[in-house]
């Protein structure tokens, strides 16, 4: 039986005996889902290799995926990291960004968590959450926690109670319910490798946030991997697909709107003809300009970080309503739209038409 807590966010006394009892069970080697500023995290005591494999069957992730450790404060870092690997840049990003969405890959203290966690590695990710529930488990744990997103394997992440019910109810110790995430995507994951910074995984915190943090380091973003519509055959398990609907999903991107609303709209119009559920993945500026079973205004292009809250919640509608045909319209890749491509990119397969 899977324990379930509801708490405020505000951290009134009512809170205190649920987070008490939660942290009771990390502390006993169980799994406990909570909620953090990005999504909903799936936490585990990262020095108990038994309490981790809990994680991994748990979710059905596969076990060469590293996972990221959570922790309440800096002191708490010496035990997991060799301190000598520490950086002024490191020290300056911890300064800016925590606590908060930004995740820093380290060199691994030897003896100090299990192997499992980093999937082998010699490095580990951590970070320092911003979210008062999250945080306030993490100090009664005393434990480094290593949390992944609370879904199960390839599913979107979960940004709401529900969406981890749905998906691990049943399987995991706890889940601790303080409403909806905040940010919506998960962390930046970031490694600096001979002065320069390495973006991983892009995430809450912005290339734009690091530059300006670290005014005179050069950044690399991750390669957007593309498979053009045309060249493919709609061939499903082709390319792993991560945070994906159960429907089949391709991104529409272009400069020119009116091209882009055009190829949608026929490219749904020919699946409806097919007998197809249809689904279209879309701003609040533009959904009225469509037709399809179920169109979803995701947040607004003028707020692209409405967009990153509402994604995974969006992506779960689709299949919560049986859509087995979906287009999704891309967004500018700047700010948080880097993350935003990322996974929509992942969730579609990478099968994107341009326009
Ligand atoms: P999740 O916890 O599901 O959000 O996924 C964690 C992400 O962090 C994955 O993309 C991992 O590959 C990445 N990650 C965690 N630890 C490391 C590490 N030591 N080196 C590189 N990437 C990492
Ligand atoms: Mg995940």
């Amino acid at each position: 039986m899977t324990k379930y807590w509801k708490v405020d966010q505000g951290l009134g006394c009512e809170t205190f005996e649920p987070i008490i009892e939660a942290a009771m069970l990390l502390r006993r080697g169980e799994t406990v889902a909570f909620p953090t500023e990005t999504v909903y995290g799936l936490g585990a005591d990262a020095t108990n290799t038994a309490a981790v494999e809990r994680i991994f069957l748990a979710k059905g992730r596969p076990s060469d995926n590293p996972l990221i450790v959570h922790i309440a404060d800096i002191e708490q870092l010496s035990g997991l990291i060799e301190p000598a690997s520490v950086t002024s840049d490191h020290r300056k990003l911890m300064e800016f960004f925590w606590p908060g969405p930004l995740t820093l890959v380290l060199p691994v203290k030897t003896g100090g968590i299990s192997s499992l966690v980093t999937a082998g590695l010699t490095t580990v990710g951590v970070r320092i959450p911003d979210h008062p529930v999250a945080l306030q488990l993490l100090r009664e744990a005393k434990l480094p926690i290593a949390a992944p997103s609370a879904n199960s394997s390839g599913r979107p992440s979960p940004t709401l109670a529900s969406h981890v019910r749905e998906d691990l109810d049943g399987r995991i110790g706890g889940i601790v319910d303080g409403g909806a995430t905040g940010v919506g995507v998960e962390s930046t994951v970031i490694q600096l490798v001979d002065g320069q910074l390495y973006i991983l995984r892009p995430g809450g915190v912005t290339a734009e946030q690091l530059q300006s943090a670290l005014p005179g380091i050069q950044i690399h973003e991750p390669e957007r991997e593309e498979i053009l519509d045309s060249e493919t055959p709609r061939a499903p398990g082709m390319k792993y697909a991560h945070y994906a609907p159960k429907g089949f999903m391709h991104i529409v991107h272009g400069d020119d709107t009116e091209a882009v609303v055009a190829w949608i709209q026929s490219d749904i119009n020919a699946a409806k003809a097919r007998g197809e559920s249809t689904g279209i993945l879309t701003f609040e500026e533009r959904a009225f300009r469509y037709d399809a079973d179920l169109v979803i205004a995701c947040g607004s292009l003028s707020q692209p970080e409405t967009i990153a809250q509402e994604l995974y919640a969006a992506l779960r509608q689709f299949d919560q309503e049986g859509i087995h045909y979906i287009a999704a319209e891309g967004c500018p890749e700047t700010g948080i739209g880097l993350a935003i491509m990322n996974r929509l990119r992942k969730a579609a397969g990478h099968r994107l038409v341009r326009v």
